[in-house]
């Protein structure tokens, strides 16, 4: 039959039964009335000899509990409200993109090209860009000693959480980089290949 102790622990009480190991052993039970825990306490030398050894057993034994006792379980639907309200939502993701989306990253991707955003779905990877210098257009930049062609540059890019419609090309226009649909860049090419043939259709200055 249990009886109830309310030692040097206030805030909780515990029912005992008393019990023996199998090696003999007399053990002491206790049952925390607050989360249910079970403490067992094995009393080295017999607890009605030695009770004042046994006494100084318990009380520590109860009161390491009573510094780790998480009181009473919560209502299911309570516990399930606090787990969902200790999400983090904060990311550190020191400018990887691997570590924004949770996708790995292309062995194609330049770490220091990742496009980080106000979004794990709009952050992606992107290569190094492919530079096309333009003879036609005035310089970016120039100097007495140097020139920075005008140019264009293409990458490609993929924004993993978008699945394949993350999937992209990237052409600079003007200072602004136009993202396209991986078809949408294959027909571009199909579009300036078919217009150059165009232009040098009636000419013998073809060039492929
Ligand atoms: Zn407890």
């Amino acid at each position: 039959m249990a009886d109830v102790v309310d030692l040097d622990a206030p805030a909780l009480t515990y029912d005992r039964t008393r019990e023996a190991d199998p090696d003999g052993t007399p053990v002491n039970v206790y049952i925390c009335d607050e989360c249910a825990a079970e403490i067992r306490v094995r009393l080295d030398s017999d607890p009605v000899i030695d009770w004042k050894l046994s006494l100084g057993k318990v009380h520590r034994a109860l009161d390491e509990h009573a510094d780790v006792c998480p009181g009473p379980p919560l209502p299911a639907e309570l516990a399930t409200w606090r787990e969902l309200c200790d999400v983090d939502a904060e990311v550190h993701h020191d400018g990887d993109a691997e570590i924004l989306t949770g996708c790995k990253r292309p062995s194609w991707a330049a770490p220091e090209r990742d496009v980080i955003t106000h979004s794990p779905w709009f952050g992606g990877f992107r290569s190094t860009p492919a530079v096309l210098p333009l003879a036609r257009r005035r310089a970016d930049d120039a100097g007495a000693a140097y020139m920075d062609r005008a140019h264009l540059l293409v990458a490609a890019k993929q924004y993993p959480l978008q699945g394949t419609a993350g999937l992209t090309v990237g052409l600079t226009v003007g200072k602004e980089w136009l993202t396209m649909f991986t078809a949408e860049a294959r027909q571009l090419a199909r579009l300036l290949h078919a217009a150059a043939d165009l232009a040098e259709s009636e000419t013998s200055a073809r060039h492929d």
